[in-house]
């Protein structure tokens, strides 16, 4: 899931541009161009993108972009409910090593992740797509088809991210583009609300994370860098009690009062602006019948932030308000022996992180889209790239190219319009700057 907030920065770049191999710019625009000075980073990306190797990649995405949309209407096909990958990860596995990809594997969590090693020694870049969806079991997931249209429960989340990883692949490994390093690329399981980025966790709690210096998420559509991860703490909170008559046992405490209580102490919670915070108590369950006082009320909180900081201090504070409405609702009832008792369970806990703006891989991701004329926003999200960026590893989630509609409805669709193949174009460019091909 990628739902992202309203650009904040554009890092200072102009939308200016030098080349672009495959769609001519309008002569007004290339004036400007020459008028524009390109920082080095810029010029080395111009270069690149001249790259015969590189020119040649370009070129079969941009002329079989209908291979690209292949894969990703057929493996959207394979249902991937949160914890259920397993068919569509053995596909995506064998459609990795198809292409020639090396030590393709599925590790313990369910993630598939195989290897392409470049001439020589150099840095590690893990490239990913999610697996997983965010609709249950007996989904229709059949792809519709309506001109540029594609129409289906997660087509653009995340089957275009899985459907430019593999195009990449397909041309890094196909037009034999000289690298240094190694580059990783994964489809991984558990990016959605339930799978609470269990994917990404197993990689960087594990062995693996010692080698991996850079990490590219794809998810989403357009054009965007996210470079800040929203982190969230999710809690499913129980106040219970022995319940009983509502006329015959009036006089103890009542666990759905006492949430009431504690609602109104969250509603009333100060959050900043800068840096963002957030709560919502987004369901509240309970209780048997309206003559009955509950043996049990139920709420899950969501609480999130751009940072660390600012998210364990609102949680601080929710905790209190949640234990304050214990004792505030047994001083109500001060004669009753009758216990209240409050149970948070954890459902999820997303670290938040940054990549600054200047760091290399996001300049590179700026550059890139410099390079070929399209215009990308930095934003903020919760992606899988929480994870990494949170260990301080550079880490940014790309979009995927095209225009995506309606992410986790079941009316979801991804239009390739006129130039989707501008997508992966930018991710392999991406790459391939990132692993320093010249
Ligand atoms: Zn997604």
């Amino acid at each position: 899931m990628r739902p992202t907030r309203s650009a904040f920065s554009a890092g200072g770049m102009l939308p200016a541009l030098c080349i672009s191999l495959v769609a001519a710019a309008p002569a007004t625009l290339a004036a400007q161009a020459k008028a524009a000075k390109p920082t080095p980073l810029e010029a080395g990306m111009d270069k690149l993108a001249q790259h015969p190797t590189v020119v040649a990649a370009f070129t079969a995405l941009q002329s079989d972009n209908a291979w690209t949309l292949d894969q990703q209407a057929s493996i959207c096909q394979i249902p991937a409910p949160p914890f259920k990958e397993q068919a569509r990860a053995a596909e995506y596995a064998k459609r990795f090593r198809d292409l020639g990809v090396q030590n393709v594997r599925i590790d313990k969590e369910g993630n598939v992740i195989g290897e392409i090693r470049g001439a020589k020694p150099g840095p590690t870049l893990m490239l990913a797509g999610h697996l997983d969806t965010v609709f249950p079991e007996g989904t229709d997931v059949r792809v519709k088809r309506e001109g540029t249209k594609l129409i289906a429960p997660g087509i653009g989340d995340d089957c275009r991210g899985l459907a430019v990883v593999l195009s990449v692949a397909r041309q890094v490994i196909t037009q034999k583009i000289p690298f240094s390093g190694k580059l990783l690329v994964v489809g991984n399981v558990g990016e959605e609300g339930p799978g609470n980025l269990r994917g990404m966790r197993a990689i960087f709690g594990g062995p693996m994370r010692d080698s991996i210096d850079m990490f590219i998420s794809v998810d989403g559509t357009g054009f965007g860098v996210t470079n800040g991860g929203v982190g969230s703490n999710r809690y499913r909170v129980h106040y219970k009690g022995p319940g009983g008559h509502s006329y015959g046992a009036f006089g103890m405490p009542n666990p759905m009062h006492a949430m009431g209580r504690a609602i109104a102490k969250i509603a009333d919670l100060e959050a900043s602006t800068t840096p963002k915070v957030t709560f919502n108590v987004g369901i509240v369950s309970g209780g048997t019948s309206v003559n009955s006082i509950p043996f049990e009320a139920i709420m899950e909180v969501d609480l999130r932030s751009e940072t660390s900081v600012a998210l364990a201090e609102i949680d601080a504070r929710l905790q209190k308000a949640l234990r304050e409405a214990v004792t505030e609702e047994k001083a109500r009832w001060p004669k009753s022996n009758a216990a209240l008792t409050l149970v948070v369970d954890t459902m999820g806990l997303r670290p938040a992180g940054t990549t600054p703006d200047t760091t290399f891989i996001v300049r590179t991701s700026l550059a890139a889209a410099r390079t070929m004329n399209v215009y990308a926003p930095l934003t903020i999200s919760s992606t899988d790239a929480n994870i990494p960026m949170n260990l301080r590893i550079p880490a940014v989630t790309l979009d995927g190219g095209g225009v995506g509609r309606g992410a986790h409805s079941l009316d979801e669709s991804y239009d390739d319009r006129t130039d989707g193949y501008k997508g992966p174009q930018w991710v392999l460019l991406v790459v391939m700057g990132l692993l320093g091909a010249k």
